[in-house]
C-alpha cells in the first residue's frame, strides 16, 4: 500500500535554502551518504557480534555506481537497513529537524563557509545535487522493504519495495546543473579525498587484475587477467593499528599512501594514541623542512572515525606543528563550530598540549638514543623546533635540553654545553657571556675568521626566525647576549682580550678620526679609531646588534611594539685599527691627496667585504683599482 505525506510545513523552503547556502560545498553530499552507509554497516556488525542480529554477514561492502543514461548515482550498502517506521522516524522527522535546526542556526554565518562543510548536514545534503532522491531499504529485521521517494518539495511517497537482502540503496537523480557528479573521474576524485581510509571497503566499478602465468605457459603467452571489484579505499590504515604491530617500513608506506606525489622520505614519525581523557589516534611525520615557513602548512589531515574532514587543523594542532604532515583522527573534536570557539574549547586545548608533549618527548628520545643521527637531522628539523620554542613555553622547557646550536666548525652544542664552553673566554665588559654567531658565513666570512682566530666559538644560526629566538633566550637565560660577528659589540670582546698599547696618542687618534670622517663624508658611518692587534684588519665595519636584529625581527613578523624600525636608516660603525701598518702609513702621508685616496680605496674594500658596495660606488671603485694596478 502506498502512502503520501508532507514533511513538516515549517520548512517548506528548505531545499532552495540548502542549495543556496551550501553552494560552494556541494561535493560533501557523497561523504555524508557514504558515512551513513558506513554507520549502518558497522552497526549491523556490532548487533551481529552481540547476538541481536541473527544474520549471515559476508564481506560487507559499500558500492557506488553511476548510471549515465538514467542520470542517477547509487550508494548501496549492506548495513542494517530501515523498517517503514524507522524511515518515518529517522528520515522524515529526525534528519529533517537536523537540517532545519542547522539552517536556523547558520542562516547568517553560513556563507563564510568553513563551518558548513563540517556540520554534517547528513542525509538531506543529497538535495544539493539531486532533483529527486529514492531510498530503497530493507531492515535486517523480518519486515518488508520500503521505497521512499522525495522530489525536493516537502512531499514524499512511501511504498513497499521488492528488495530481499538487508541494506539500503540511495538513488540520486542528479539535477541538470550538477552533471559533473555523473562523471567517473569526479566521483573517483571525491572518493579519494573523503573516503580513502574509511573502515568499510568501497567498491567503485571493476578493474582488470593480472594473474601469474601458469607453469606450462609459453614465453609469448600473455599473462591471464581477471575482472575484480575496484576497491578504492584502505579500510585499515596504519594509524588505526598498534605501534607495536608496525615496522618502520609500514610507516613509510603509509606516508606514500597519504602523499603519493611526495618523493622525499619523511625523517621520522610520531604515533599518537590516547583514549583518556579524550580519544585521539594518528601519525605525524617530520618531513625535510625548507627555509620557507609558509608553503608547507596544511598538510596534516583531520579525520573523524576514518572519515576525512579537513586539512585545516588550525587550533587543534599547535601552530608550529602545522608544518608537519600526517593524520589525526578524533571523534572528540567538535566540527560543527567556528574556529574561534574551537580554540577556547577545553577538550581541544588538551588535545593540542598532548600533541605538543608527544612531539617533544619523541625528539628527546631521538636525541638521547642517537645523538649523531639527531645532529645530522638538525638542519632539516630546526625550524619547527625553534618555532615551537618561541611560541609554546611548555615546549621551550623541554626543547631546551635537546635544541642544538651548531658552530661554524661543525660542532653541535646544547645550550648548557655551549655556555660551559664559552663562559671562561667570551665575557664582555659587563660580565655578560657573549654568544657570537654568524647568520651567513659567506657574507660575514672575514669576521668569522677574525673571531675564530681569536679562539672564539662562532655559531651558525641561519634560520629565518632565529633573531626572535635569540631575543627569547636573552630574556629567559641569565646574563647572556647574542652578538653577530660583525656587530659593534665584538670590539669590546677584542679589546678586553688584548689590552693593546696604542701606536697613536689620543690627539693623533682624534685628528685621524676627523680626517677619515671628512673624507668619506657619509652620515650613516660613525668613525672610531681603536688600538687593536696589528694583524686585525685596518678597517672593520660593524652594525649595532640591537638595531639590526629589530629590523630582522620585523621582516619575519612580530617584533612587538617595535614598528617603525623599518624606516630607520642603516647605521654603521667604521672601526679603524690604529696599530695596523696601513693606518700608520695613511697617518704619516704628507700629501692630503694621497691620504684621501688611500682612505677611499681601503674603506671601499671594507665595504666590499660586507657586501655594502653597490651601484655607482662599486663602478668607481673598480675603475680606481684598475688605475692603481696599471
Ligand atoms: P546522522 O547520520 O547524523 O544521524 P543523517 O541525516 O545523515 O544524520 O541521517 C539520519 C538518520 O537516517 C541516521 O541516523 C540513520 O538512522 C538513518 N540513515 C541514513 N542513512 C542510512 C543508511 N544508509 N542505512 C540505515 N540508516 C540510515
Ligand atoms: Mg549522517
Amino acid at each position: 500500500m502506498s502512502q503520501k505525506g508532507t514533511i513538516n510545513v515549517a520548512v517548506e523552503n528548505i531545499f532552495p535554502l540548502i542549495k543556496k547556502f551550501l553552494y560552494s560545498d556541494h561535493e560533501i553530499f557523497l561523504r555524508e551518504l557514504i558515512s551513513n552507509a558506513t554507520d549502518a554497516t558497522l552497526k549491523l556488525q556490532h548487533l551481529a557480534r552481540i547476538g541481536e542480529a541473527k544474520v549471515e554477514l559476508g564481506e560487507q561492502q559499500i558500492e557506488v555506481k553511476i548510471d549515465k543514461e538514467a542520470k542517477t548515482l547509487h550508494i548501496i550498502d549492506q548495513g542494517l537497513g530501515m523498517t517503514e517506521d524507522e524511515v518515518q522516524k529517522y528520515i522524515n522527522e529526525v534528519a529533517f529537524s537536523g537540517a532545519e535546526e542547522f539552517l536556523e542556526k547558520y542562516k547568517d554565518t553560513a556563507k563564510d563557509s568553513g563551518i558548513i562543510g563540517h556540520f554534517g548536514l547528513g542525509f538531506y545534503s543529497a538535495f544539493m545535487v539531486a532533483d529527486k532522491v529514492d531510498i530503497i531499504t530493507k531492515s535486517f529485521k523480518d519486515e518488508p522493504a520500503v521505497h521512499w521517494s522525495c522530489d525536493g518539495s516537502p512531499n514524499y511517497t512511501i511504498e513497499p519495495a521488492d528488495k530481499t537482502d538487508f541494506g539500503t540503496e540511495i538513488v540520486l537523480h542528479i539535477s541538470d546543473d550538477e552533471l559533473e557528479f555523473l562523471e567517473e573521474s569526479r566521483i573517483t576524485e571525491l572518493l579519494n579525498k573523503y573516503n580513502k581510509f574509511m573502515p568499510v571497503p568501497i567498491k567503485f566499478g571493476m578493474k582488470t587484475e593480472t594473474l601469474p602465468k601458469p607453469d606450462d605457459a609459453k614465453e609469448e603467452d600473455p599473462a591471464p587477467t581477471q575482472e575484480v571489484d575496484n576497491i578504492i579505499n584502505n579500510p585499515n590504515p596504519a594509524w588505526t593499528k598498534q605501534p607495536a604491530d608496525l615496522e618502520d617500513q609500514d610507516y613509510k608506506n603509509f606516508y606514500r599512501e597519504l602523499y603519493p606525489m611526495q618523493f622525499e622520505e619523511p625523517l621520522f614519525n610520531i604515533h599518537l594514541n590516547v583514549d583518556y581523557p579524550f580519544n585521539l589516534t594518528g601519525i605525524l611525520y617530520f618531513p625535510k623542512m625548507t627555509q620557507d615557513l609558509n608553503v608547507q602548512k596544511d598538510r596534516i589531515q583531520l579525520y573523524q572515525n576514518q572519515v576525512y574532514v579537513t586539512d585545516n587543523v588550525e587550533g587543534i594542532v599547535p601552530e608550529f606543528l602545522t608544518m608537519l604532515r600526517g593524520v589525526i583522527d578524533s571523534p572528540d573534536i567538535p566540527l560543527n563550530v567556528s574556529r574561534s570557539y574551537l580554540q577556547a574549547d577545553g577538550a581541544v586545548k588538551k588535545i593540542s598540549s598532548y600533541i605538543t608533549r608527544k612531539v617533544a618527548d619523541k625528539l628527546k628520545s631521538l636525541f638521547n638514543e642517537d645523538r649523531a643521527a639527531f645532529e645530522e637531522k638538525w638542519n632539516d628539523i630546526k625550524i619547527v623546533i625553534e618555532y615551537g620554542m618561541l611560541s609554546e613555553e611548555k615546549f621551550f622547557e623541554k626543547a631546551d635540553k635537546f635544541a642544538l646550536y651548531p658552530t661554524v666548525n661543525g660542532s653541535y652544542y646544547t645550550w648548557d654545553e655551549l655556555i660551559e664552553k664559552i663562559k671562561p673566554t667570551q665575557t664582555d665588559k659587563d660580565d655578560k657571556t657573549v654568544v657570537l654567531y654568524t647568520s651567513n658565513r659567506e657574507a660575514q666570512h672575514s669576521y668569522v675568521n677574525a673571531a675564530s682566530d681569536k679562539g672564539y666559538e662562532v655559531l651558525l644560526l641561519d634560520s629565518p626566525i632565529v633573531s626572535h629566538l635569540m631575543q627569547k633566550l636573552e630574556s629567559s637565560k641569565e646574563n647572556v647576549s647574542f652578538v653577530r660577528v660583525d656587530a659593534d659589540h665584538i670590539d669590546n670582546l677584542i679589546k678586553k682580550d688584548e689590552d693593546q698599547i696604542s701606536k697613536l696618542s689620543d690627539e693623533e687618534k682624534e685628528s685621524l678620526q676627523k680626517t677619515i670622517t671628512d673624507t668619506i663624508s657619509d652620515a650613516s658611518y660613525t668613525v672610531q679609531v681603536e688600538a687593536m692587534s696589528s694583524d686585525s684588519a685596518p678597517f672593520i665595519i660593524t652594525q649595532p646588534e640591537f638595531m639590526r636584529r629589530m629590523k630582522e625581527m620585523q621582516a619575519t613578523g612580530g617584533g612587538g611594539g617595535m614598528m617603525g624600525f623599518g624606516n630607520m636608516p642603516d647605521m654603521y660603525n667604521l672601526v679603524v685599527n690604529a696599530n695596523h701598518d696601513l693606518i700608520q702609513e695613511i697617518f704619516n702621508s704628507k700629501s692630503d691627496e694621497k691620504k684621501a685616496s688611500l682612505i677611499k680605496q681601503s674603506v671601499d674594500l671594507a665595504k666590499l667585504s660586507q657586501g655594502l658596495l653597490k651601484g655607482e660606488a662599486l663602478t668607481d671603485f673598480v675603475k680606481r683599482s684598475y688605475d692603481l694596478i696599471k
